[in-house]
């Protein structure tokens, strides 16, 4: 059994979702961890106890504010780290 944080996965969904759309920007594996670490430092964590690593993680079963504030924290953090990229 381990503690996870249960936004990880949907910030990675949204991530992912949202950078799809958007051709102009880099989409690295770093740019996208970056991207990910911003939105979730800057979203209070959601700790679940899963078995084996996994957990069921379903955006619709949070509340509509929060997954509001999710997505405008994800939004966010793409168009910071797209501006700075921590690499050439
Ligand atoms: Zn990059």
């Amino acid at each position: 059994m381990k503690i996870k944080n249960y936004l990880e996965d949907i910030v990675r969904e949204q991530v992912n979702r949202i950078l799809v759309d958007k051709k102009n920007i880099c989409t690295c594996e770093q740019c996208r961890l970056d991207m990910m670490t911003r939105a979730l430092n800057h979203l209070p964590p959601k700790y679940v106890v899963s078995q084996r690593g996994h957990v069921h993680t379903r955006l619709d079963e949070l509340t509509t504010q929060f997954q509001a504030d999710i997505v405008r924290e994800v939004i966010k953090a793409i168009r910071i780290i797209s501006k700075r990229p921590r690499h050439k």
